[in-house]
Protein backbone atom coordinates (compact mmCIF):
# COMPACT_ATOMS: atom_id res chain seq x y z
CA UNK A 1 0.00 0.00 0.00
CA UNK A 2 2.59 2.17 0.78
CA UNK A 3 4.65 1.56 -3.00
CA UNK A 4 1.22 2.74 -4.07
CA UNK A 5 1.35 5.96 -2.31
CA UNK A 6 4.90 6.84 -3.06
CA UNK A 7 4.37 5.96 -6.70
CA UNK A 8 1.42 8.24 -6.81
CA UNK A 9 2.87 10.78 -4.76
CA UNK A 10 5.81 10.82 -6.97
CA UNK A 11 3.60 10.69 -10.59
CA UNK A 12 1.43 13.45 -9.53
CA UNK A 13 4.56 15.60 -8.39
CA UNK A 14 6.15 14.47 -11.90
CA UNK A 15 3.59 16.01 -13.98
CA UNK A 16 3.04 19.45 -11.69
CA UNK A 17 6.55 20.24 -12.27
CA UNK A 18 6.26 19.05 -15.99
CA UNK A 19 2.96 21.06 -16.58
CA UNK A 20 4.57 23.86 -14.50
CA UNK A 21 8.00 24.04 -16.45
CA UNK A 22 6.13 23.81 -20.08
CA UNK A 23 2.26 25.22 -18.68
CA UNK A 24 2.90 27.77 -16.40
CA UNK A 25 3.26 30.67 -18.28
CA UNK A 26 0.03 30.58 -20.26
CA UNK A 27 -2.68 33.28 -19.03
CA UNK A 28 -5.12 30.45 -17.35
CA UNK A 29 -2.34 29.76 -14.81
CA UNK A 30 -1.63 33.49 -13.82
CA UNK A 31 -1.45 34.17 -10.22
CA UNK A 32 -1.67 29.96 -9.30
CA UNK A 33 1.17 28.35 -8.09
CA UNK A 34 1.49 26.40 -11.14
CA UNK A 35 2.47 29.78 -12.11
CA UNK A 36 4.64 30.40 -8.89
CA UNK A 37 6.66 26.76 -9.66
CA UNK A 38 7.23 28.20 -13.73
CA UNK A 39 9.28 31.47 -12.30
CA UNK A 40 10.83 29.18 -10.28
CA UNK A 41 12.02 26.54 -12.60
CA UNK A 42 13.04 29.09 -15.28
CA UNK A 43 14.11 31.84 -13.59
CA UNK A 44 13.65 32.36 -9.99
CA UNK A 45 15.96 29.51 -8.53
CA UNK A 46 18.59 30.55 -10.60
CA UNK A 47 18.20 34.21 -9.56
CA UNK A 48 18.26 32.91 -5.55
CA UNK A 49 21.81 30.93 -6.57
CA UNK A 50 23.31 34.15 -7.98
CA UNK A 51 22.09 35.62 -4.78
CA UNK A 52 22.99 32.85 -2.38
CA UNK A 53 26.94 32.73 -4.26
CA UNK A 54 27.15 36.45 -4.00
CA UNK A 55 26.76 36.52 -0.65
CA UNK A 56 29.02 33.56 0.50
CA UNK A 57 31.67 33.87 -2.69
CA UNK A 58 31.47 37.70 -3.03
CA UNK A 59 30.58 39.42 -6.15
CA UNK A 60 33.14 38.88 -8.37
CA UNK A 61 32.76 34.82 -8.35
CA UNK A 62 29.11 35.82 -8.84
CA UNK A 63 30.52 38.16 -11.76
CA UNK A 64 32.20 34.91 -12.96
CA UNK A 65 28.91 33.02 -13.57
CA UNK A 66 27.16 35.45 -15.29
CA UNK A 67 30.02 35.46 -18.06
CA UNK A 68 29.44 31.72 -18.28
CA UNK A 69 25.71 32.17 -18.48
CA UNK A 70 26.64 34.70 -21.11
CA UNK A 71 28.77 32.68 -23.08
CA UNK A 72 26.14 29.56 -22.51
CA UNK A 73 23.28 31.74 -23.41
CA UNK A 74 24.25 34.23 -25.85
CA UNK A 75 26.80 33.28 -27.25
CA UNK A 76 27.56 30.84 -30.03
CA UNK A 77 28.95 27.58 -28.22
CA UNK A 78 28.82 24.22 -28.61
CA UNK A 79 28.05 23.40 -24.85
CA UNK A 80 24.17 21.75 -25.24
CA UNK A 81 25.79 19.88 -28.56
CA UNK A 82 28.21 18.36 -26.28
CA UNK A 83 25.56 17.81 -23.81
CA UNK A 84 23.45 16.05 -26.55
CA UNK A 85 25.95 13.79 -27.66
CA UNK A 86 26.70 12.73 -23.77
CA UNK A 87 22.87 12.06 -23.39
CA UNK A 88 22.61 10.31 -26.76
CA UNK A 89 25.73 7.85 -25.92
CA UNK A 90 25.35 8.12 -22.69
CA UNK A 91 21.63 6.32 -22.63
CA UNK A 92 22.60 4.44 -25.60
CA UNK A 93 25.80 3.04 -23.41
CA UNK A 94 23.61 2.36 -19.95
CA UNK A 95 21.36 0.57 -22.16
CA UNK A 96 23.25 -1.99 -23.96
CA UNK A 97 25.41 -2.24 -21.04
CA UNK A 98 22.16 -3.55 -18.34
CA UNK A 99 19.74 -4.73 -21.13
CA UNK A 100 21.47 -6.53 -24.20
CA UNK A 101 22.31 -9.53 -22.16
CA UNK A 102 19.01 -9.87 -22.25
CA UNK A 103 18.55 -10.11 -26.17
CA UNK A 104 17.46 -12.15 -27.70
CA UNK A 105 14.39 -12.91 -25.16
CA UNK A 106 10.75 -14.09 -24.66
CA UNK A 107 9.61 -10.99 -27.14
CA UNK A 108 12.71 -9.83 -27.98
CA UNK A 109 14.47 -10.51 -31.64
CA UNK A 110 18.15 -10.82 -31.72
CA UNK A 111 17.41 -7.71 -34.76
CA UNK A 112 17.04 -5.06 -32.04
CA UNK A 113 20.69 -4.94 -31.34
CA UNK A 114 21.18 -3.51 -34.87
CA UNK A 115 18.42 -1.78 -35.39
CA UNK A 116 19.26 0.34 -32.11
CA UNK A 117 22.53 1.44 -33.67
CA UNK A 118 21.23 2.42 -36.71
CA UNK A 119 18.47 4.21 -35.27
CA UNK A 120 20.64 6.01 -33.22
CA UNK A 121 22.99 6.32 -36.14
CA UNK A 122 20.52 8.04 -38.39
CA UNK A 123 19.68 9.99 -35.02
CA UNK A 124 23.05 11.78 -35.31
CA UNK A 125 23.11 12.25 -38.76
CA UNK A 126 20.09 14.51 -38.46
CA UNK A 127 21.65 16.21 -36.06
CA UNK A 128 24.60 17.01 -38.19
CA UNK A 129 22.59 17.55 -40.76
CA UNK A 130 20.43 20.69 -38.61
CA UNK A 131 23.56 21.73 -36.91
CA UNK A 132 26.18 22.32 -39.96
CA UNK A 133 23.95 23.07 -43.01
CA UNK A 134 22.85 26.44 -44.01
CA UNK A 135 20.02 27.90 -42.28
CA UNK A 136 19.55 30.25 -45.09
CA UNK A 137 21.90 33.16 -44.61
CA UNK A 138 20.91 36.02 -46.21
CA UNK A 139 23.83 37.64 -48.16
CA UNK A 140 24.86 40.50 -50.70
CA UNK A 141 24.11 37.61 -53.10
CA UNK A 142 20.78 36.42 -52.31
CA UNK A 143 19.07 39.02 -50.58
CA UNK A 144 17.29 40.25 -53.89
CA UNK A 145 15.99 36.58 -54.54
CA UNK A 146 14.89 36.11 -51.19
CA UNK A 147 13.05 39.94 -51.27
CA UNK A 148 11.33 38.97 -54.33
CA UNK A 149 10.52 35.50 -52.76
CA UNK A 150 8.68 36.85 -49.48
CA UNK A 151 6.55 39.70 -50.30
CA UNK A 152 6.30 41.97 -47.21
CA UNK A 153 3.03 41.62 -45.96
CA UNK A 154 2.81 45.39 -44.16
CA UNK A 155 1.48 43.52 -40.93
CA UNK A 156 4.47 42.25 -39.71
CA UNK A 157 7.49 42.94 -41.95
CA UNK A 158 7.69 45.85 -43.71
CA UNK A 159 10.58 46.90 -45.84
CA UNK A 160 13.62 48.13 -43.27
CA UNK A 161 17.62 46.84 -43.79
CA UNK A 162 18.92 45.41 -41.47
CA UNK A 163 21.08 47.82 -38.83
CA UNK A 164 23.77 45.29 -38.39
CA UNK A 165 24.32 43.19 -41.21
CA UNK A 166 23.65 46.43 -43.65
CA UNK A 167 23.85 44.02 -46.69
CA UNK A 168 23.86 45.79 -50.09
CA UNK A 169 22.29 46.00 -53.07
CA UNK A 170 24.25 43.10 -55.01
CA UNK A 171 25.94 44.40 -58.14
CA UNK A 172 29.73 43.55 -58.78
CA UNK A 173 31.37 46.43 -58.79
CA UNK A 174 29.27 47.94 -56.00
CA UNK A 175 30.21 44.63 -54.15
CA UNK A 176 33.55 45.26 -54.64
CA UNK A 177 33.78 48.81 -53.45
CA UNK A 178 31.82 48.06 -50.95
CA UNK A 179 34.21 44.90 -49.92
CA UNK A 180 37.41 47.85 -50.30
CA UNK A 181 36.03 50.30 -48.07
CA UNK A 182 32.87 48.84 -46.12
CA UNK A 183 34.59 50.88 -43.44
CA UNK A 184 33.19 53.89 -44.79
CA UNK A 185 29.55 52.56 -44.36
CA UNK A 186 28.23 55.72 -44.10
CA UNK A 187 28.79 56.42 -47.57
CA UNK A 188 27.31 53.00 -47.95
CA UNK A 189 24.17 53.22 -46.34
CA UNK A 190 22.44 54.98 -49.39
CA UNK A 191 23.09 51.69 -51.20
CA UNK A 192 21.62 49.33 -48.63
CA UNK A 193 19.44 46.43 -49.39
CA UNK A 194 15.95 45.91 -47.27
CA UNK A 195 15.83 43.02 -44.96
CA UNK A 196 14.27 40.12 -47.15
CA UNK A 197 10.16 39.40 -45.29
CA UNK A 198 10.12 36.69 -42.70
CA UNK A 199 14.16 37.23 -42.15
CA UNK A 200 15.15 37.89 -38.98
CA UNK A 201 19.28 38.99 -37.64
CA UNK A 202 20.08 36.63 -35.14
CA UNK A 203 21.97 37.88 -32.49
CA UNK A 204 23.85 35.15 -31.23
CA UNK A 205 25.16 33.69 -34.69
CA UNK A 206 25.49 37.67 -35.94
CA UNK A 207 23.59 36.90 -39.59
CA UNK A 208 20.16 37.74 -41.05
CA UNK A 209 18.34 34.06 -41.62
CA UNK A 210 15.36 33.65 -44.49
CA UNK A 211 12.07 32.48 -42.85
CA UNK A 212 13.64 32.66 -39.58
CA UNK A 213 11.98 29.97 -36.57
CA UNK A 214 14.15 30.70 -33.83
CA UNK A 215 18.04 29.79 -32.51
CA UNK A 216 18.56 26.53 -31.53
CA UNK A 217 21.09 26.25 -28.34
CA UNK A 218 21.03 22.26 -28.74
CA UNK A 219 21.84 22.87 -32.66
CA UNK A 220 24.06 25.89 -31.49
CA UNK A 221 22.67 27.41 -34.67
CA UNK A 222 19.48 28.71 -36.13
CA UNK A 223 16.13 27.16 -37.69
CA UNK A 224 15.54 28.63 -40.57
CA UNK A 225 14.15 28.01 -43.84
CA UNK A 226 16.87 25.79 -45.28
CA UNK A 227 17.51 23.18 -41.88
CA UNK A 228 14.04 23.60 -40.63
CA UNK A 229 13.07 20.19 -42.48
CA UNK A 230 16.26 18.21 -40.82
CA UNK A 231 14.71 19.83 -37.62
CA UNK A 232 11.44 18.64 -38.30
CA UNK A 233 12.96 15.43 -38.87
CA UNK A 234 15.32 15.39 -35.71
CA UNK A 235 12.66 15.57 -33.83
CA UNK A 236 10.26 12.95 -34.87
CA UNK A 237 13.01 10.68 -35.16
CA UNK A 238 14.02 11.30 -31.74
CA UNK A 239 10.56 10.99 -30.34
CA UNK A 240 10.25 7.87 -32.09
CA UNK A 241 13.66 6.24 -31.37
CA UNK A 242 12.64 7.13 -27.73
CA UNK A 243 8.98 5.35 -27.72
CA UNK A 244 10.95 2.31 -29.17
CA UNK A 245 13.95 2.02 -26.46
CA UNK A 246 10.95 2.23 -23.86
CA UNK A 247 8.68 -0.09 -25.89
CA UNK A 248 11.95 -2.70 -26.33
CA UNK A 249 13.12 -2.36 -22.70
CA UNK A 250 9.37 -3.41 -21.37
CA UNK A 251 9.14 -6.14 -23.65
CA UNK A 252 12.28 -7.25 -22.08
CA UNK A 253 11.10 -6.46 -18.74
CA UNK A 254 7.54 -8.59 -19.44
CA UNK A 255 9.77 -11.66 -20.88
CA UNK A 256 11.92 -11.15 -18.01
CA UNK A 257 8.58 -11.85 -15.63
CA UNK A 258 7.59 -14.81 -17.88
CA UNK A 259 10.65 -17.00 -18.16
CA UNK A 260 11.30 -16.21 -13.86
CA UNK A 261 7.58 -17.41 -13.43
CA UNK A 262 6.94 -14.12 -11.11
CA UNK A 263 3.20 -14.17 -11.54
CA UNK A 264 3.10 -18.21 -10.84
CA UNK A 265 5.46 -17.54 -7.41
CA UNK A 266 3.00 -14.48 -6.50
CA UNK A 267 0.20 -16.40 -6.72
CA UNK A 268 1.29 -19.96 -5.91
CA UNK A 269 3.85 -19.38 -3.17
CA UNK A 270 3.07 -15.85 -1.82
CA UNK A 271 -0.66 -16.86 -2.11
CA UNK A 272 -1.24 -13.52 -3.51
CA UNK A 273 -5.28 -13.05 -5.35
CA UNK A 274 -4.52 -13.44 -9.04
CA UNK A 275 -6.55 -10.30 -10.20
CA UNK A 276 -4.75 -7.39 -11.78
CA UNK A 277 -4.84 -5.02 -8.77
CA UNK A 278 -3.73 -6.86 -6.10
CA UNK A 279 -0.77 -8.07 -8.34
CA UNK A 280 0.42 -4.88 -10.01
CA UNK A 281 2.30 -3.60 -6.75
CA UNK A 282 3.89 -6.87 -6.16
CA UNK A 283 5.29 -7.12 -9.64
CA UNK A 284 6.04 -3.14 -9.68
CA UNK A 285 8.15 -3.98 -6.22
CA UNK A 286 9.87 -6.56 -8.19
CA UNK A 287 10.90 -5.14 -10.97
CA UNK A 288 12.18 -1.94 -8.84
CA UNK A 289 14.26 -4.25 -7.12
CA UNK A 290 15.51 -6.72 -9.71
CA UNK A 291 15.77 -4.18 -13.05
CA UNK A 292 15.69 -0.85 -11.51
CA UNK A 293 17.82 0.46 -14.10
CA UNK A 294 15.23 -0.54 -16.73
CA UNK A 295 13.05 1.14 -14.70
CA UNK A 296 14.08 4.36 -14.97
CA UNK A 297 15.50 4.03 -18.41
CA UNK A 298 11.75 3.82 -19.47
CA UNK A 299 10.15 6.50 -17.46
CA UNK A 300 13.35 8.49 -18.57
CA UNK A 301 12.72 7.41 -22.38
CA UNK A 302 8.82 7.88 -22.15
CA UNK A 303 9.09 11.28 -20.52
CA UNK A 304 11.56 12.54 -23.28
CA UNK A 305 9.82 10.65 -26.18
CA UNK A 306 6.37 12.83 -24.85
CA UNK A 307 7.88 16.19 -24.35
CA UNK A 308 9.61 15.89 -27.70
CA UNK A 309 6.70 14.83 -29.47
CA UNK A 310 4.48 17.55 -28.15
CA UNK A 311 7.32 19.60 -29.62
CA UNK A 312 7.02 18.09 -32.86
CA UNK A 313 3.05 18.70 -33.21
CA UNK A 314 3.87 22.38 -32.37
CA UNK A 315 5.87 22.68 -34.96
CA UNK A 316 4.32 20.39 -37.34
CA UNK A 317 1.21 22.59 -36.88
CA UNK A 318 2.98 25.97 -37.07
CA UNK A 319 4.21 24.34 -41.02
CA UNK A 320 0.84 23.49 -41.95
CA UNK A 321 -0.38 27.12 -41.20
CA UNK A 322 3.17 28.67 -42.79
CA UNK A 323 3.69 30.72 -39.95
CA UNK A 324 7.32 30.51 -37.91
CA UNK A 325 7.70 30.42 -33.93
CA UNK A 326 9.13 34.33 -34.54
CA UNK A 327 6.00 34.86 -35.91
CA UNK A 328 3.49 33.29 -33.31
CA UNK A 329 5.20 35.70 -30.90
CA UNK A 330 4.97 38.29 -33.20
CA UNK A 331 1.15 37.39 -34.54
CA UNK A 332 0.12 37.72 -30.54
CA UNK A 333 1.78 41.12 -30.12
CA UNK A 334 0.24 42.46 -33.03
CA UNK A 335 -3.57 40.90 -32.40
CA UNK A 336 -2.70 42.45 -27.96
CA UNK A 337 -1.85 45.62 -30.14
CA UNK A 338 -5.20 45.84 -32.08
CA UNK A 339 -7.45 44.78 -29.80
CA UNK A 340 -6.27 46.99 -26.92
CA UNK A 341 -6.35 49.97 -29.55
CA UNK A 342 -10.00 49.09 -30.42
CA UNK A 343 -11.38 49.13 -27.19
CA UNK A 344 -9.47 52.62 -26.55
CA UNK A 345 -11.43 54.05 -30.01
CA UNK A 346 -14.39 52.18 -28.76
CA UNK A 347 -14.19 53.81 -24.94
CA UNK A 348 -13.41 56.91 -26.50
CA UNK A 349 -16.47 56.68 -29.49
CA UNK A 350 -18.58 56.02 -26.17
CA UNK A 351 -17.00 58.88 -23.96
CA UNK A 352 -18.08 60.94 -26.99
CA UNK A 353 -21.69 59.57 -27.03
CA UNK A 354 -22.63 59.77 -23.92
CA UNK A 355 -20.89 63.49 -23.84
CA UNK A 356 -22.67 64.25 -27.25
CA UNK A 357 -25.16 67.74 -26.89
CA UNK A 358 -27.97 68.56 -29.58
CA UNK A 359 -28.56 72.17 -28.95
CA UNK A 360 -26.93 72.19 -25.66
CA UNK A 361 -29.27 69.72 -24.91
CA UNK A 362 -27.76 66.18 -22.97
CA UNK A 363 -29.15 63.04 -26.26
CA UNK A 364 -31.72 60.71 -24.71
CA UNK A 365 -29.91 57.52 -23.56
CA UNK A 366 -30.49 54.58 -26.35
CA UNK A 367 -32.60 51.68 -25.24
CA UNK A 368 -30.35 48.42 -25.57
CA UNK A 369 -32.25 47.02 -28.55
CA UNK A 370 -31.10 50.35 -30.50
CA UNK A 371 -27.76 50.52 -28.65
CA UNK A 372 -27.22 46.57 -30.19
CA UNK A 373 -28.14 47.70 -33.89
CA UNK A 374 -26.24 50.98 -33.78
CA UNK A 375 -23.14 49.25 -32.20
CA UNK A 376 -20.03 51.82 -33.20
CA UNK A 377 -18.44 50.25 -36.44
CA UNK A 378 -15.31 50.04 -34.18
CA UNK A 379 -16.50 48.35 -31.62
CA UNK A 380 -17.45 44.92 -33.87
CA UNK A 381 -13.61 45.20 -35.60
CA UNK A 382 -12.03 42.22 -34.42
CA UNK A 383 -8.35 41.69 -34.54
CA UNK A 384 -7.48 38.67 -37.13
CA UNK A 385 -4.77 36.87 -38.06
CA UNK A 386 -4.13 37.61 -41.93
CA UNK A 387 -1.67 35.13 -42.81
CA UNK A 388 -0.77 36.04 -46.22
CA UNK A 389 2.53 32.90 -46.48
CA UNK A 390 -0.69 30.54 -45.36
CA UNK A 391 -0.87 28.94 -49.13
CA UNK A 392 -2.68 26.14 -47.57
CA UNK A 393 -1.40 22.68 -46.51
CA UNK A 394 -0.14 21.36 -49.25
CA UNK A 395 2.03 24.06 -50.49
CA UNK A 396 3.00 24.77 -47.15
CA UNK A 397 4.44 21.68 -46.31
CA UNK A 398 5.94 21.48 -49.75
CA UNK A 399 8.08 24.72 -48.66
CA UNK A 400 9.09 22.95 -45.61
CA UNK A 401 10.35 19.87 -47.99
CA UNK A 402 12.00 22.15 -50.80
CA UNK A 403 12.79 25.31 -49.50
CA UNK A 404 12.06 28.09 -52.15
CA UNK A 405 15.53 28.81 -52.50
CA UNK A 406 16.24 25.65 -53.80
CA UNK A 407 14.17 25.57 -56.46
CA UNK A 408 15.14 26.61 -59.90
CA UNK A 409 12.68 29.65 -60.15
CA UNK A 410 14.45 31.18 -57.05
CA UNK A 411 17.51 32.17 -59.00
CA UNK A 412 15.38 33.34 -62.11
CA UNK A 413 13.60 36.02 -59.88
CA UNK A 414 13.65 39.33 -60.65
CA UNK A 415 16.89 40.93 -58.81
CA UNK A 416 16.76 44.83 -58.05
ZN1 LIG B 1 21.18 41.15 -40.14
ZN1 LIG C 1 21.23 32.00 -34.48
Amino acid sequence: MGLQWALAVHGVITILVVVSFLCGHWPIFQGTFVERIHYFITSGAYDYFLRFVAIVFGSKVRNSFLRIEYYCCDRPNPVLQLLYLGILGGTYYIIAKSSFRYIPGVYVNELHKYTSVLAVGVGVLLFLLTSFSDPGTVNAKNVSQYVSAYPYDNILYVEKECPTCKIPKYCFVLHLIYATLCHLKNLMRVHLQCRPARSKHCGICDRCVARFDHHCGWMNTCIGEKNARYFMAFLLWHALICLYGAIVLGLILAGQLKERKIILILTVYYGIDKSFYSLFPHVVQWLLSAHNTQMLLIVFLTVVSLLLAGFCVYHAQLCLTNTTTNETFKWQEYLDWRRKLNEAKASAAALKAALHTVNGEVKAPESKCRQFFNKSPLQSEVAVKNNVYDKGILRNVLEILVPISERQSFFHRKTF
